[in-house]
């Protein structure tokens, strides 16, 4: 395909070759796919700021794949992107790993409604997209501690995250977030915010780039009952 760098599409094909090989071109096929339409709808619906198809890939795709190289996201059968946008990391973790089941989440319902029937026209069948507020969805039992990994990209500040995340991951699930390379103070900020939510220690993970890295927060306790609190709280008052 044209205005896509060879270099590029091959760093793709060999990552979905490395982590999640069976039907790989089909995988690449829906991910190109998944792509254009976004692009496409991006000219009347703000999904993403990127217009250039390799860097499309590079950002959206490589970047997003980067957590199918951790156990702990390999252990997960059912997976919780929050503040998903334009479906990232959900939507390429869920073309990548059809056996897996993900819930994406978003506050903006035109958003959501959008990958609803993305996913519906390319066949994506494990991808569940909801509407709502992390403080809120965060509180709903059918929802609360339900997930065995919870995925988070350019969301919020690590202490604001937490609040946002950690509630929905099972005891012995993790939180993986995505955040730039140099997130240590942000972390160092937040360690009291992730051990009242029921957080261990963390762990930091190498990205498929230089600039960003994974966090990754075990889910070592049950989150008491009083998080996440009211919508908007979390923002104002971080933990
Ligand atoms: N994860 C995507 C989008 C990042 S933009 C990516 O990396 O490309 C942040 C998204 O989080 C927005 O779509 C916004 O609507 C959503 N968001 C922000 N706060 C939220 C909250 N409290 N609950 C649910 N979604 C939220």
């Amino acid at each position: 395909m044209a205005l896509i760098g060879e270099e590029t599409m091959e760093q793709l094909r060999n990552l979905i070759k490395a982590v999640n090989d069976k039907d790989a071109e089909r995988k690449e096929d829906q991910l190109l796919q998944y792509m254009e339409l976004v692009l496409e709808r991006n000219q009347h619906v703000n999904l993403t700021a990127i217009t250039d198809r390799d860097e499309f890939i590079r950002k959206h795709y490589i970047e997003s794949l980067a957590a199918a190289a951790l156990p702990e996201f390999q252990a997960a059968e059912t997976v919780i992107d929050l503040g998903t946008g334009g479906g990232f990391p959900g939507v390429p973790l869920a073309i990548v790993f059809p056996e897996k089941q993900f819930t994406l989440v978003d506050s903006l319902n035109k958003r959501i409604r959008i990958i609803q029937e993305f996913c519906e026209t390319l066949g994506i069948r494990n991808v569940t997209a909801i509407h709502g507020r992390a403080e809120d969805l965060g509180q709903q039992e059918d929802l609360r501690e339900s997930f065995e990994a919870c995925v988070s990209r350019a969301v919020a500040d690590m202490r604001v995250l937490a609040e946002y995340c950690l509630p929905f991951v099972k005891v012995g699930g993790a939180f993986i977030a995505y955040k730039s390379s140099d997130c240590s103070e942000e972390l160092q900020g937040a360690k009291r915010a992730i051990g009242l939510l029921g957080g261990g220690a963390c762990r930091l993970a190498s990205a498929e780039s230089e600039e960003h890295l994974l966090v990754v927060i075990p889910k070592d306790k049950p989150t008491p009952k009083q998080y996440p609190r009211r919508a908007g709280t979390p923002g104002k008052k971080p933990l």
